[in-house]
C-alpha cells in the first residue's frame, strides 16, 4: 500500500510529466475489481475527462490529487498497486483500473492491489467525501507539532488507541502513515509497538515526533519505499531497516536479535532490547 512517501513522490512526479497534457481519452479500466470504488459510470468518467487539461497534482495523507480541466478533479485514495506513466497507449498493461490517453499519444495507468478510490469530483465536491472530510492534520504540515501530537495521544488514548502503533496505523489518526513506515518511525523512537501511550513522558513524545518526521523525510527523499514502485515504474530507494528481510538478523543499533510479532492487523519487526516496553 501507498504511504504518503510513495503519494508524494507520484504527485511530484506527475507535477513534472503530466501537468500540461490534454486528455484525450478516459476510461474506467478493463478488469473489474469488486474493491476499487468508483464514484461514476465509465461514460460519465469519459465524458468528464475529454479534451480537459492536467493541472497540478497534490496530496494529502492517503490522497492524490488531480485537477482535470478548470472544474474537475481526479482523486486516488487509499490505493496500492501501481500508477503509471506510458510513452505511448500501446504500452498501457492488460489489466488495469482507470487509464488516461494524452493527446501527444503517452498514458497513464492505475491499476490498484487490494483496494482503493479512483473517482472524478467537480472541483471542491471531493472535500465532502468520507475520509477526506475531516482528515486530521498530516505530517507533512506544519501544524503537525510535538504540542499536537501530544494533544492527539489524549484523543487516541481516549478513542481506545492506546499504544504506540495504534496511534501511528489506526484509524488515521495520522493520516497517511502505515504499517510499513510506522516500523521503522518506532524503531528510530526506540519505543515497542505494544507501549502504552498514557507512560510516554515529555521527551519520548518528542522523540516520536522527531522519528515520524525524520523517518518520511528521509523516505520523500529517496523517491518511497523500494518495494513500490513510482510513476516511471521504477522502485522507490528507500529500504526499510525492520521488516520481514530483518526479523531474525542482528539490530544494526545494538545486535539483539530483530523480532516479528503479529500485533493490530499487520507483522510489527522490533528490537527487544532497543524498544523496550517502559
Ligand atoms: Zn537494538
Amino acid at each position: 500500500m501507498f504511504e504518503i512517501p510513495e503519494y508524494v513522490t507520484i504527485a511530484r512526479q506527475m507535477t513534472e510529466s503530466i501537468s500540461g497534457k490534454r486528455i484525450a481519452e478516459g476510461n474506467l479500466g478493463n478488469s473489474p475489481h469488486k474493491f476499487v470504488w468508483y464514484n461514476l459510470k465509465p461514460a460519465e468518467f469519459a465524458a468528464g475527462v475529454k479534451g480537459k487539461a492536467v493541472g497540478k497534482a497534490y496530496t494529502r495523507g492517503r490522497w492524490l490529487f488531480v485537477p482535470v480541466g478548470d472544474g474537475h478533479v481526479l482523486v486516488f485514495g487509499e490505493c496500492g498497486g501501481k500508477i503509471l506513466l506510458h510513452e505511448s497507449a500501446s504500452l498501457l498493461p492488460k489489466k488495469y483500473h482507470l487509464s488516461l490517453q494524452f493527446n501527444d499519444g503517452t498514458a497513464l495507468s492505475a491499476t490498484t492491489q487490494m483496494w482503493g478510490a479512483m473517482e472524478l469530483y467537480e472541483k471542491g465536491r471531493e472535500l465532502e467525501r468520507q475520509y477526506i472530510r475531516g482528515m486530521r492534520t498530516t505530517p507533512t504540515e506544519p501544524e503537525f507539532s510535538s504540542t499536537y501530537l501530544s494533544a492527539l495521544m489524549k484523543e487516541a488514548i481516549a478513542n481506545g488507541n492506546k499504544t504506540v502503533k495504534a496511534i501511528l496505523t489506526q484509524d488515521q489518526m495520522i493520516p497517511g502513515l502505515g504499517n510499513a513506515i510506522a516500523q521503522d518511525i518506532m524503531f528510530r523512537a526506540k519505543l515497542h509497538p505494544k507501549q502504552p501511550l498514557e507512560a510516554l513522558q515529555r521527551n519520548h513524545v518528542e522523540n516520536l515526533h522527531q522519528a515520524i518526521l525524520r523517518t518520511l523525510e528521509e523516505a520523500i527523499r529517496l523517491g518511497g519505499r523500494n518495494d513500490e514502485f513510482d510513476l516511471y515504474g521504477n522502485p522507490g530507494r528507500y529500504v526499510r531497516l525492520m521488516d520481514n528481510n530483518a526479523a531474525g538478523h542482528p539490530c544494526p543499533e545494538c545486535g539483539t536479535t530483530i523480532e516479528k510479532a503479529s500485533y493490530l492487523g499487520g507483522a510489527c519487526y522490533f528490537c527487544p532490547s532497543c524498544q523496550r516496553l517502559l
